[in-house]
């Protein structure tokens, strides 16, 4: 077996499916290397254009909706109203 450990956390591994990424199907953000379609928005999976996406512990959003729903203001108050457990909301 190939020592493929002696390569990880090098720039071409894809964060989402830890493979090598080639120079052909490389896309840069967030500082790393992804294949192009590894990068989307981890709530909604959309493909995301490298560069002009939201980005939370380093994992890849889209700006509308998921990073204002789930980090921007109104989130909270999502966030809020689904940790009423014990109600039903209809
Ligand atoms: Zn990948
Ligand atoms: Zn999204």
């Amino acid at each position: 077996l190939p020592n493929f450990s002696s390569f990880s956390g090098g720039p071409n591994i894809c964060p989402r499916c830890n493979k090598t990424v080639y120079f052909a199907e490389k896309v840069s953000s967030l500082g790393k290397n992804w294949h192009r379609p590894c990068l989307r928005c981890e709530r909604c999976s959309k493909t995301l254009a490298p560069g002009s996406h939201a980005e939370h512990d380093g994992q890849p959003y889209c700006h509308k909706p998921c990073y204002a729903v789930l980090f921007g203001p109104k989130g909270h108050i999502f966030k809020s109203l689904n940790n009423q457990s014990g109600k039903t909301i209809q």
